[in-house]
Parts: C-alpha cells; structure tokens; sequence
C-alpha cells in the first residue's frame, strides 16, 4: 500500500520508554512524572462518574470548565476569549495541535517549524499535504532569530508554529522576542500556532509570555494547552486550544468528525478543581527545586547541563565522555549503565552533532538520586 507517512518512525518517546522498561533502567526519558495526580483531582473524578455525567459532552468543552479556564487565561494573560465561541478541550495538546493544523493547512501550504521540534507537528503537516519549512533555533542556547524566520517567510506560508517554554531545551521566549514576532507577522495573513503546554514550568527570573498577552499575536494565534504537563495526569489526555471565533470555528469542524467531544467526567473534575490556582501557580517552584536538586546531583559528573530556563527537561552535554552521536550514546547508557533519555537529534534530524541528551526530571526524589549516581559513575 502507498503510505501517507513513509519515513515515519515509532515516536522516539515510546521506543525509549519500552527500551528502559526491558532494561529495567531508570527511566529519565519520555516526559511525564512517576509521582502521582493529586488526590482530590482524582476524586473528583470518580465522583463525577457517580454523579452520572457518563454521556457525552458538549462539543467544544462543558461551560464550566470552559469559563474556568477563560478567566484563568484573563487573570494571567490580560487577555478575554469568548467563553462559548474561542476555546475547545481536546484530548491533550496533541490533539489541539493536529486539530489547528489539520482545519488550515492545505496541500503544498507552507508550515515554518522552529528545531529542534516536539515530534507530532512535522508528520501533521505531511498527512495535510503540507510543507514543513525547518529553522534551527540558534546555536546552542536555541535562541530565536527572526531575521532568519523572516526569510523563510514565501506567499505559500500559511503557518508558523512555536513552543515556549521549549522541548526539549528549556528555552523561554522572552517578552522582547514575542514582540519582535509580533512585528514579524503583522502584515501577513500567517497563522501563529503557539504551543505552551509548559506554560507554568518557568524557572528562576523568567517569565512565561502567552501569545495571548499580544493583540497582534493573539488576532491570528491558536494557542495550545495540557493538563496532563500542570496536573501531573499525562495519561489523562486532557488539555485545550483557544483561537480567536473565526479561526476556532475552522477547528469545530475538524473536532466533530474527529472524536466530537473529550472525556466528560474529566472535565467536570477540572472545572471544579481549577477554581484553586494554588497548584499552578507553585508548580514553577516545585519543579525548580527538582531541576536544582537534580543539578546538584550531578554538579561533579562529566555531563555539562545546558541552561534552561523551563520545562521539566534538562539537556546534559556529554562531549567530555564520547564523541559518539547521541542516538548511540543513549541506547548504551540504557543497555550498559541502565539510565534513559532522550537523544536530542530525534528532535532535530539535521542537526546531530550537538552532543546533547534530554534528561526528564519530573522524578521523585528518590529516582533523580538513583539516576545521579549513575549519571556521576560515567566518564
Ligand atoms: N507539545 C509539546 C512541546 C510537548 O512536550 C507535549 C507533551 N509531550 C505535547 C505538545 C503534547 O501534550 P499532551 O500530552 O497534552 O498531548
Ligand atoms: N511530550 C513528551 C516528551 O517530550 C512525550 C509525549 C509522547 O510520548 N508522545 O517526552
């Protein structure tokens, strides 16, 4: 059969995990963490199950959560959507994104991706018959350059997608940088996907700067979100998109014949606990105390961290141990010293000669230890 996908691989997420899984190793690749959900969020769900909401949901999301999440963007961002025109829950940010890209992107469109890149946007955009035009972030700290974006820009440009804070460097865009997108994009019809699903991992001065925070953005930008990154529920697969009424109109079209409606006593979960921000807005704290610890850790090893300023992922240099590519080093850290990560090229297939892994700290305690001492063992 021909295939719409022939170069496709098995996610690099899912090959890691099994690896570490066979290999009994600590497993500091796929993003998502070994310590649990919040109890009460928990019940809640059970709770909304036994209070019957088993049926489905409305389309774009029950009201409540909808609103709950409207004015969570509003006191953060400054900025108001339309609870009941602007904003769909999706199953995860994953859906949110292929929703966006699949309700715009026409065959031969040209879609700009800024690597390295989670790995669902290029494969998205091939399946709608479009064209990723790749832009490396700038060097090692993956700095934005926007003279280099602008010259990627053509009349067949329909999309530029980004993600801040970023995956896997830790790379957040600073309030200066959103603007000169801003000014970038605004006099073309380009449509801005902005990926901020570790909107509240943010870590030391910076500070997380939505796309909804600039009109000129906000007017042309579909913004995605996960739950599963805030609440600690990856498996939930929970999250949402806003988008101004034209363009979520667009993605209502997509979304009803693709699962029509998400989980529904999940969200009513979600509508009654966000009504607490407590836990988002300590979240950039909690993981900044795992990042510092794991740092600490390790502050002796031959690994060199990369600086990053958000997520819960830290790239290590491994320069000093090998000279091996990253793919290599990471299959024999799980088979000979029993530790996974993620190779940073997968994200980024042009560019392998940065000498770079992906380490997950969103760990216990007690596994960031037992991965330092392996981590500190490797020379
Ligand atoms: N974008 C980025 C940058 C991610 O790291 C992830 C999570 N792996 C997603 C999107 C997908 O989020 P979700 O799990 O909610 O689908
Ligand atoms: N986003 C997660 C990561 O970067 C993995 C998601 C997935 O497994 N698809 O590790």
């Amino acid at each position: 059969i021909s295939s719409k996908l022939p170069k496709h691989e098995t996610s690099i997420f899912s090959v890691m995990s099994k690896m570490a899984f066979e290999h009994d190793a600590v497993n500091l690749s796929q993003g998502y963490p070994n310590f649990e959900t919040d109890q009460k969020l928990k019940d809640l769900v059970a709770q909304a199950m036994n209070d019957g909401y088993n049926q489905y949901a409305p389309l774009a999301g029950i009201k409540q959560l909808r609103e709950q999440i409207i004015d969570k963007i509003e006191k953060l961002h400054g900025k108001r959507y339309d609870e009941n025109k602007e904003i769909t829950v999706t199953n995860g940010a994953t859906q949110a994104l292929f929703l966006a890209i699949t309700a715009f992107v026409n065959p031969g469109d040209e879609v700009i991706v800024l690597k390295p890149a989670y790995d669902s946007y290029e494969p998205a955009i091939k399946l709608n018959g479009g064209i990723p035009v790749l832009l490396q972030l700038e060097g090692k700290g993956y700095k934005l350059n926007i003279e280099e974006i602008k010259q990627k820009i053509t009349s067949k440009t329909r999309m530029l997608i980004i993600n801040t804070p970023h995956n896997p460097s830790g790379n957040v865009f600073s309030k200066e940088e959103m603007q000169q997108l801003e000014a970038l994009l605004e006099d073309t019809n380009i449509i801005l996907l902005s990926d901020e699903v570790y909107e509240h991992i943010v870590f030391d001065e910076a500070r997380h700067y939505s796309a909804s925070a600039f009109p000129n953005l906000s007017k042309r930008a579909i913004i995605c979100a996960s739950f599963g990154k805030t609440f600690h529920n990856t498996g939930w697969k929970m999250g949402y998109c806003v988008a101004p009424e034209e363009l979520m109109a667009e993605i209502w079209k997509v979304m009803e014949v693709n699962v029509f409606c998400v989980h529904h006593p999940t969200q009513r979960a979600f509508a009654e606990y966000l009504q607490s921000p407590e836990h988002y807005l300590d979240l950039g704290r909690f993981y900044q105390e795992k990042r510092d610890r794991f740092l600490d850790l390790i502050k002796d090893s031959a690994f060199k961290a990369v600086p990053s300023k958000g997520t819960y992922f830290q790239l290590l240099d491994y320069s000093e141990i090998t000279n091996e590519p990253d793919v290599d080093f990471s299959r024999r850290l799980i088979k000979e010293f029993g530790i996974a990560s993620i190779p940073v090229s997968v994200f980024n297939k042009d560019q392998i000669d940065h000498r770079q892994l992906r380490f997950c700290f969103a760990k216990t305690n007690q596994t960031l230890e037992k991965a330092a001492e392996i981590l500190n063992r490797i020379k």
